[in-house]
């Protein structure tokens, strides 16, 4: 049978080869072909079940830690076992290849970095960080204790309720991260922007891509559905992320 590999349009092929810098922003979809469900979007968790969100939002933190806690051992558990993909490792190839590199990911399933990637702005924290509502210490679990978890576990310190070390909805991003994205992504934009895999219903995912195609800079997106950014940026690539983002790391640099 012929080779079956999706091939990039050749004037991408040539830009690409031209790339010296690289942002990368990645979403839950990324993630899909590692078994990670999404939370909206075809198979998405949230498609099926609106409450989730309300169970991981910072109000419901505070009124009811448990229904928070359980919502996010549920994540957990979808996401048992679940390994890095094509994608995660064509992204952390993408940074071994340019001279400067960030990539900012909603995700907290951790993939990324366990396929190599290093200078990662993880916007959204990571659910095996906890730290105390009371005492503010900090800690980690094991992917097992989360996978076990039905309820907020206590500080081993003060006996104090555990939060997520994650952002929840409607709570307010680290400023650290933004003060991060800022300088990395949006005082000067990379060359290449490539977003992937993000239903892109966040102004600070959305905003980076906007500055970049106003500086003139090569943005790419690849998503098997169309989504705010696909009328914005140079190209839209309609396909998967682990069949995509590999073919686009080979033609960097
Ligand atoms: P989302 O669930 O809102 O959107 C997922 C997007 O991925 C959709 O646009 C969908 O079309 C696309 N997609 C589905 N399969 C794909 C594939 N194989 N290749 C490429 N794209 C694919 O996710 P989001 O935009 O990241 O949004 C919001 C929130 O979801 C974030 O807060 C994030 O923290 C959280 N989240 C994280 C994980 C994770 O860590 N893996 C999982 C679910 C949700
Ligand atoms: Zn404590």
């Amino acid at each position: 049978m012929a080779d079956a590999k999706p091939t990039l349009p050749a004037p991408l092929v040539e830009a690409l080869r031209r790339v010296r810098s690289a942002g990368v922003i990645t979403g839950a979809g990324v993630s899909a072909e590692s078994g990670v469900p999404t939370y909206r979007g075809k198979g998405g968790l949230y498609e099926e079940d609106e409450s989730r969100i309300e169970a991981l939002t910072g109000t419901t933190l505070r009124s009811d830690p448990d229904r928070t806690w359980r919502a996010v051992g549920d994540l957990a558990r979808h996401a048992a076992g679940a390994v890095p993909n094509a994608a995660h490792f064509a992204i952390a190839e993408i940074e071994r290849k340019v001279a400067r590199f960030v990539l900012l990911t909603q995700n907290v399933d951790g993939l990324h970095q366990a396929a190599g990637s290093r200078n990662v702005i993880d916007i959204h924290g990571s659910i095996t960080r906890t730290r105390c509502m009371a005492c503010g210490a900090e800690g980690e679990l094991s992917r097992e204790e989360l996978e076990a978890i039905h309820a907020a576990p206590r500080c081993a310190g003060c006996g104090g309720t555990l939060r997520p070390a994650a952002v929840l909805f409607g709570e307010m991003l680290p400023v650290e991260k933004v003060a991060r994205m800022q300088r990395e992504l949006l005082d000067d934009p990379p060359e290449l922007v490539l977003v992937v895999g993000t239903s892109a219903l966040f102004p600070y995912i959305v905003e980076p891509v906007l500055v970049a195609r106003r500086a003139r800079r090569l943005t790419v997106e690849v998503n098997p559905e169309p989504t705010v950014l696909s009328p914005v940026v140079g190209w839209f690539l309609e396909g998967s992320a682990a069949a995509l983002v590999p073919e686009i790391a080979r033609e960097i640099g």
